[in-house]
């Protein structure tokens, strides 16, 4: 009979203490958390309604189902650090495999059109509940109030002067410090998943504007996202500035968080945008009352100020000069970010346990024998999109498996 202890009592931990006593119920499993209560986070997952998972069918459209068919650049686009890691846990244990799993434990899920998936019930307490009763009929003990402050290389843990077999260490974002002294090479972690300030009064003046298809790219750097782009009383929000602050979210760090947006209203290349400057040419309407069809009259008026095209200029009288001036800020609009806001719905850390030290076919550790991670604790993190929690899911059980 083993002795396991689990370290964090998060999504990771508890549904890697739910497989393990569904395994090895003889085991002794133990889960150590800090918090009066498990799951305290996972509770508040996608605005209380968990989105426990995706479908990953935007990444491989012709063939949904088969993350085979995924290559490790395309699920970096989801995955910005542990693609190749999650590649291989993705294998073990797909988002079809934990779909299964919540579905075979008695929670119904619907895919949204947006591929997230969540329960029917819209109550992440169900998934919480779920694996409380799992870890219940299975036996494992939980100590809430149980911080620990260090695991040395031997596998004591303190305090508690605890020498379990195995120890799997699931204690989230930015927690990795416990692991000093054992040789573990950490990666400094940083916010992901945030907005951004931006330092133009006029832009801010648009809150509430949405555009449904915007390119943003960091002026100078490969960042780049598209999507939908949300103007708030602050900046910039919505599904296409959380991408950005994903994948560039240690740059954005090391540079204090200023950077310049550039923002391509339209998502289309300057040609494009010329294209429909020639079917409005040489008419007598004003400018300003003919907006493009994906932009708002609010938006437009402002860019025409950015373009310096004075509201009562008529198409007709639209210069070369102009033209130009309209085509750069319809498609090449910068604006300053002065600093990073918080997303109220979701945010993770970037950094944690670096992933050359972890052997992905197992989640233990090459320095420390019978030491495991999973889920946030690594250097793996995600878009929104239910991608996060599925990284805690299958790490979780590869480490629960290879114990
Ligand atoms: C508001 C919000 C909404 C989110 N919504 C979604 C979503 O809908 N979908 C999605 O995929 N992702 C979402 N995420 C991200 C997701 O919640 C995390 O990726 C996930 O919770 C990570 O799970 P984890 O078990 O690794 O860490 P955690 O859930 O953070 O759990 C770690 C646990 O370890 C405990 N702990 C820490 N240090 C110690 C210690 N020294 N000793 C003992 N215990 C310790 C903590 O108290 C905590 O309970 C959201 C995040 C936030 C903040």
């Amino acid at each position: 009979m083993a002795n396991v202890v689990i370290i964090g009592g998060g999504a990771a931990g508890c549904f890697c203490a739910a497989i393990l006593s569904e395994l090895h119920p003889l085991w002794q499993v133990s889960v150590l958390e800090a918090g009066g209560r498990l799951m305290s986070k996972l509770s508040i997952t996608g605005g209380g309604r968990c989105n426990l998972t995706n479908s990953f069918a935007l990444l491989c459209p012709d063939s949904p189902a088969d993350l085979n068919r995924v290559s490790v650049k395309t699920l970096a686009q989801v995955y910005p650090r542990g693609a190749a890691l999650m590649k291989r846990a993705l294998s073990s244990f797909s988002q079809w495999d934990c779909c299964e799993w919540f579905e075979n434990h008695g929670v119904e899920l619907v895919v949204q059109d947006d591929q997230c998936v969540f329960p029917r019930s819209q109550d992440a307490m169900q998934i919480v509940r779920t694996l409380e009763r799992q870890m219940r009929l299975g036996g494992v003990q939980i100590k809430c109030r149980h911080k620990v402050s260090s695991i040395s290389p031997g596998l004591c843990i303190t305090p508690g002067d605890l020498r379990p077999d195995a120890v799997v260490l699931t204690t989230g974002g930015g927690t990795a410090g416990i692991l000093q002294g054992t040789g573990i090479e950490l990666v400094p972690p940083v916010p992901s998943l945030f907005t951004f300030r931006i330092g133009n009064e006029g832009l801010r003046s648009l809150m509430g504007t949405v555009v449904e298809d915007a390119a943003l790219s960091l002026a100078g750097t490969h960042f780049r996202s598209q999507g939908t782009l949300l103007l708030t009383d602050w900046g910039v929000s919505g599904p296409a500035t959380l991408r950005l602050s994903s994948y560039a979210a240690r740059y954005l760090a090391d540079n204090q968080y200023k950077a310049t947006l550039i923002i391509n209203w339209l998502n289309c290349p300057g040609s494009e945008v010329s294209l429909w400057l020639d079917s409005m040419a040489g008419g007598a309407r004003m400018i300003a009352n003919s907006h493009h069809p994906q932009l708002s009259d609010r938006l437009w008026r402002h860019l025409l100020r950015r373009a310096g095209i004075r509201e009562d200029c008529r198409w007709q009288q639209l210069g070369s000069k102009g033209r130009s001036r309209l085509i750069s800020v319809l498609t090449a609009d910068s604006y300053p970010i002065t600093g990073r806001a918080a997303f109220k719905e979701e945010f993770v850390t970037c950094g944690g346990v670096a992933l050359g030290e972890v052997d992905p076919s197992t989640m233990q550790s090459r320095k420390v024998p019978g030491l495991y991670f999973a889920g946030e604790v690594l250097d793996i993190d995600a878009v929104t999109g239910g991608y996060n929690l599925q990284a805690a899911w299958s790490t979780a059980w590869v480490a629960a498996h290879s114990i």
